[in-house]
């Protein structure tokens, strides 16, 4: 079967379900919201023969778990996709969907229901065709990417571990290729403890706390390593309490993004070293968040060859691209599974209001996630 040809043919089945994605607004934080697009979605993954399973979360949205195949030998290649948008409810009525040309305008319409739209799409109409290769193939749909993926990432771990490739429907680069390495990030909260007193009668008795941090940001900016993919800033502080009282606290977020693991131990280090200018501070370090980077390791080499064989089969871009945010591919990576990631669609406009899907790269996508499907060879050394 020539895949380029039978999706070009079917790009509507591939469009239409897009376009019921984007008109389910589902925000991270709108947990019913995301409930509600979630069982939209598990209906539609019934529909093309997968066995459901829903993991409740009590913050965010529950998360969607789909497998074909179960009884299958070999092991299982995870398509994973996130159903949350950055977008709130009641977005579509300043930004509606609408397509324009071979462009489609929505919330959420490439980061990511694209993706989650060619995964549901790719499968059922290979099922319908006889086409589904006789492997098992899972997939996990998830709520709270953009938001750090806290609430998902012990089970997106979870079913890793046991896959043979993992497949992110992140949306593709420019080129319309795969990406094979994110930078990682970590997010650090630094409290600084202070001492209040009234900044005209008796000043000298307090710690000012907002003297303190602004002397420890500008020691942190300097941690900043462009040359070697590093960067490091403070991004959001707060304190102090009044205008005429010394600041008794302050506090501030640090963001931190590495492409190397160890670049992540050695700033991990240097946060947790830090002390304080004054003697009578406090600091208080805390990291709130984190992924490790996606490092383009000799496996990533080996899987990424192996993607380019295929797509150059179809006579499809056949390149690699680096991207500094992270992804749920990040963890994936980090555990040692063969993972790529933008496989979704090609479009402009992630998290901005021109957000848009080109459609006509949705069965270029389509053809390279069933041709992966088809004829991916496992690993040797993870076989
Ligand atoms: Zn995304």
């Amino acid at each position: 079967m020539n895949f380029l040809d039978f999706f070009r043919e079917h790009n509507d089945k591939i469009i239409d379900l897009l376009k019921e994605l984007v008109m389910r607004e589902s925000p991270s934080a709108d947990k019913a919201a995301v409930d509600a697009l979630g069982a939209y979605i598990a209906d539609q993954l019934k529909n093309t023969g997968a066995q459901v399973e829903v993991f409740p979360r009590r913050e965010v949205g529950d998360i969607v778990y789909a497998a074909w195949n179960g009884s299958a030998p070999g092991k299982p290649i995870l398509l994973m996709g996130h159903i949350d948008t950055v977008w709130p409810v009641g977005t579509l009525a300043n930004m509606p969907l609408w397509q324009h040309g071979m462009r489609l305008y929505g919330p959420g319409s490439l980061d990511m229901k694209a993706g989650i739209a060619l995964i549901i799409t790719v499968i059922g109409l290979l099922r319908q065709h006889n086409q589904l290769p006789h492997r098992p193939i899972w997939a996990l749909f998830t709520t709270d990417e953009e938001t750090g993926s806290q609430h998902s990432r012990d089970l997106i771990e979870k079913v890793a571990l046991n896959a043979g490739l993992v497949l992110v429907f992140e949306p593709a680069t420019e080129g319309e290729t795969v990406k094979t390495a994110r930078r990682g990030m970590a997010r650090y909260r630094v409290y600084v403890e202070g001492r209040h007193a009234h900044s005209g009668r008796e000043p000298e008795k307090g710690v000012n706390a907002i003297h303190e941090a602004a002397r420890q940001v500008l020691r942190i900016a300097e941690w900043d390593a462009p040359e070697q993919g590093t960067s490091v800033a403070t991004n959001l502080i707060s304190g102090g309490t009044a205008a005429n009282i010394i600041a008794p606290y302050a506090e501030f977020l640090v963001d931190m993004r590495f492409t190397r693991c160890d670049e992540e131990e050695r700033l991990a280090a240097l946060i947790n070293d830090l002390q304080p200018v004054h003697a009578g501070a406090r600091l208080l370090v805390r990291r709130l968040v984190g992924r490790p980077p996606m490092e383009r390791d000799a496996q990533m080499i080996r899987t990424f060859a192996q993607c380019a064989d295929l797509a150059g089969s179809l006579g499809l871009p056949v390149a690699e691209e680096l991207t500094g945010a992270g992804s749920d591919a990040n963890f994936t990576a980090a555990l040692g599974i063969p993972t790529l990631d933008g496989l979704g669609a090609r479009g402009e406009g992630m998290h901005a209001e021109n957000e848009h899907v080109i459609v006509t790269s949705l069965p270029r996508r389509a053809a390279l996630l069933a041709s992966i499907l088809q004829h991916w060879q496992m690993d040797e050394k993870e076989t």
